[in-house]
C-alpha cells in the first residue's frame, strides 16, 4: 500500500512569517526603547518589519551571503530588534555576543562563527577598538547609536527603501547563533533553525509560558545577548505583544518604566528583581500595580522573591532551560488544583522549576550509572536529561552529536521530578558537595542562608577536607548594615536543612564573583577558596 500524503499547504516554518504577522495584524503596537543616554523613542512592529527589510538590503549590498554570520554586541533596543530580524531576512545567521565575556572568550567565538558583520552600541566601542586586530574575519562595523568610530546604523539604512523580500530557504536552514559561556573548555555554538524557532515561538506565548497576547506589554529584562533573549523578540511578534525595551537594567529606570508604560509581563534573571526591589525598599515605593506577570530563570529564584511578588497579586513563573534549550525547558506553570492549595503549598511550588510545556520531555538519571532512568518520585536526584524540537543536537562545528542515541541530552544539571512532572532542581553536576560518599544540594543551602533577614547574596562550594572528602563553605555578602556571625546563620540553617548539610564554616566577603551572564561563579569561588583551612575560619 502507498503512503497517503496530507494535502495541507506549504508554509515553511520561517520566523520572518512572524515577523510578517506582527506588521500585519499588530502594526501599530509599540516598541518603545529607552537607551543608554537616558532618551526614549518609539516605533512599532510595522516600523520594525519596514526597517528590517531596509537592513535585508543593505546586507545584501555588502555581499553577505544566504549562511553568513552576523554579529551583535548590543543592550536591548528597537535597532537590536531589527537587526534579529534584518539579518534573518536577508537568510544570515544572527549571531548575538554577550559583551561582558572575557578577550579570550570573544576572540574565540568570533573567529570560530566567522562573523562577517559586527553591529555594536556605542558603549562597547572599546571592545570593538581592542578586539578589532583579533577578529579578520569581520568587515564591517556598524555603530547603533554614534557616527564613532563605524558607520551608523541609521546612515548605513538611509539609502534602502525596504522594497524587497525576504530570502527565501529550507525551514530546517539555521538563522542564530548563542555560545554557552562554558565555565570549562571554550564555549560551544548552538545553532537554531528558523523551524525550531517558530515552534519555540509558538509554545513561548502560551498561558503556560509566558501567556502573552495583543494586550501584553512586554518588558524583557534578560539582555538579547543571553539565550536568545529567551525567544521573546520573536515570541512577541508572533502575540503582537506591545515591547518595552531599556538599555539599563537599573532599579529605578526599570521601574519608572513598568509604572509609565503600563508593563504588563516582564522576564530576567533572580538578581535583577532583587535590584529593583533594593530599589522599591530604599524609596519607600512598590511594585507598580499594572505587572501582573514575571517570568525568572536562568538561576533559582529565592523562596522570599517569589513571596513577595505573590503577595502584591503577581503572577510568578519560574523557569528553567538553557542556551542549548532555546531556551525553554520548563516553566512555572499552575497545576490544575491551583486554586485548591494555600499560599504557603503555592510558593512551594513556584519555588522549584515547574513542567514543560508541550514540545520538551524530561527525564532524571542516575548519576553513576546513566543507563538507569530514575523514578518520578520527588525524591531520588539524578542527571537531568532533555529532549525535543527545540534542544541542541548537534554544537555549531561540531563532529559529534551532542546526544544520546534516543537524542537525549545530558544538561550537566541535577534534579528530581514529582510524580505530577514538576522539576526540582537540586544543583549543577559539578557543584553538588560529596561529602562522604552522600550528595549536598548547594543550591538548597544557598535557597535557606538567602531567607536570612541580614543575607543579600550567599554561594555554598565543596572545599577538600581529610575526612569526608569535600564539606560545604557557605560564602556570604552582609546585607549593608545588617550584622550576623557565622555561628547564627549555622543556626538558622539548622532551621532548614538536614544537620550533616550545614556548612561547617561560613565566610563573610564583599562581593560574590558573578559570571558574565551574572550568575555566581563557582569556578572562581573555588578556586579563591581551594586552600581553605577548616581550621582557621571553623
Ligand atoms: P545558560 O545556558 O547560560 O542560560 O545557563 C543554563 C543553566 O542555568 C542551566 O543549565 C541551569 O544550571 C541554570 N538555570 C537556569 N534556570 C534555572 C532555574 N530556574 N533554577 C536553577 N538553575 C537554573
Amino acid at each position: 500500500m502507498t503512503q497517503q500524503l496530507g494535502a495541507m499547504q506549504d508554509w515553511k516554518l520561517r520566523v520572518t512569517h512572524l515577523i510578517d504577522h506582527a506588521a500585519r495584524e499588530h502594526g501599530d503596537r509599540e516598541i518603545v526603547s529607552r537607551w543608554a543616554d537616558g532618551s526614549e523613542t518609539r516605533t512599532n512592529w510595522a516600523g520594525i518589519r519596514h526597517d528590517a527589510l531596509r537592513m535585508t538590503q543593505a546586507l545584501r549590498r555588502l555581499g553577505i551571503q544566504p549562511g553568513d554570520r552576523i554579529a551583535t554586541l548590543a543592550m536591548n533596543h528597537s535597532r537590536h530588534l531589527v537587526t534579529w530580524y534584518g539579518a534573518v531576512g536577508a537568510g544570515g545567521i544572527l549571531h548575538t555576543i554577550n559583551p561582558r565575556l572575557f578577550d579570550d572568550q570573544l576572540d574565540y567565538i568570533v573567529n570560530h562563527a566567522e562573523d562577517r558583520v559586527m553591529l555594536f552600541d556605542k558603549i562597547w566601542a572599546p571592545i570593538v577598538e581592542r578586539m578589532k586586530p583579533r577578529w579578520p574575519t569581520v568587515e564591517h562595523y556598524i555603530c547603533f547609536d554614534n557616527s564613532e568610530p563605524a558607520l551608523h546604523f541609521e546612515e548605513w539604512l538611509s539609502p534602502e527603501d525596504g522594497h524587497t523580500e525576504w530570502s527565501d530557504g529550507d525551514e530546517r536552514d539555521a538563522c542564530m547563533l548563542c555560545y554557552t559561556s562554558g565555565t570549562t573548555g571554550n564555549p560551544k555554538g548552538v545553532i537554531y533553525e528558523h523551524r525550531s524557532t517558530m515552534l519555540h515561538a509558538l509554545s513561548a506565548i502560551s498561558p503556560p509560558v509566558f501567556g502573552m497576547d495583543c494586550r501584553s506589554v512586554m518588558l524583557p529584562i534578560v539582555p538579547m545577548f543571553h539565550a536568545a533573549s529567551w525567544g521573546l523578540p520573536w515570541a512577541g511578534a508572533a502575540a503582537g505583544a506591545k515591547f518595552v525595551y531599556s538599555a539599563v537594567n537599573d532599579g529605578a529606570v526599570l521601574c519608572d518604566l513598568i509604572e509609565r508604560e503600563k508593563v504588563t509581563c516582564s522576564a530576567g534573571v533572580p538578581t535583577v528583581w532583587l535590584a529593583l526591589f533594593q530599589h522599591i525598599d530604599a524609596n519607600g515605593g512598590k511594585l507598580p500595580a499594572s505587572l501582573e506577570t514575571v517570568v525568572c530563570g536562568g538561576s533559582a529564584m529565592p523562596r522570599t522573591m517569589i513571596e513577595r511578588l505573590m503577595r502584591q497579586g503577581v503572577r510568578v513563573a519560574h523557569a528553567w532551560g538553557m542556551t542549548e534549550t532555546s531556551p525553554i525547558g520548563t516553566t512555572g506553570a499552575e497545576t490544575w488544583n491551583w486554586d485548591e492549595l494555600t499560599f504557603e503549598e503555592k510558593v512551594t511550588i513556584k519555588s522549584m522549576q515547574g513542567r514543560p510545556p508541550f514540545g520538551v520531555e524530561i527525564r532524571c538519571v542516575d548519576l553513576d550509572d546513566p543507563t538507569k532512568v530514575l523514578p518520578r518520585d520527588g525524591v531520588t536526584a539524578g542527571a537531568l536529561q532533555v529532549r525535543g524540537p527545540w534542544v541542541v543536537k548537534r554544537y555549531f562545528k561540531a563532529e559529534d552529536d551532542a546526544v544520546t542515541a534516543g537524542q537525549w541530552f545530558d544538561t550537566g544539571d541535577v534534579g528530581l521530578i514529582y510524580p505530577d512532572g514538576t522539576l526540582h532542581l537540586t544543583d549543577r553536576t559539578k557543584d553538588v558537595i560529596k561529602s562522604g560518599g552522600e550528595w549536598i544540594s548547594s543550591v538548597a543551602l544557598e535557597n535557606a542562608a538567602i531567607g536570612h533577614p541580614a543575607v543579600s547574596e550567599a554561594a555554598a562550594i565543596g572545599v577538600f577536607h581529610p575526612k569526608w572528602d569535600e564539606r560545604p563553605l557557605l560564602v556570604v555578602v552582609k546585607k549593608p548594615g545588617a550584622d550576623v556571625s557565622g555561628d547564627d546563620l549555622r543556626e538558622f540553617l539548622l532551621g532548614h536543612v538536614a544537620k550533616w548539610w550545614v556548612p561547617d564554616a561560613v565566610v563573610f566577603v564583599d562581593q560574590i564573583p558573578h559570571t558574565g551572564t551574572g550568575k555566581i561563579s563557582k569556578k572562581d569561588l573555588r578556586e579563591q577558596f581551594s586552600s581553605y583551612a577548616w581550621d582557621a575560619g571553623g
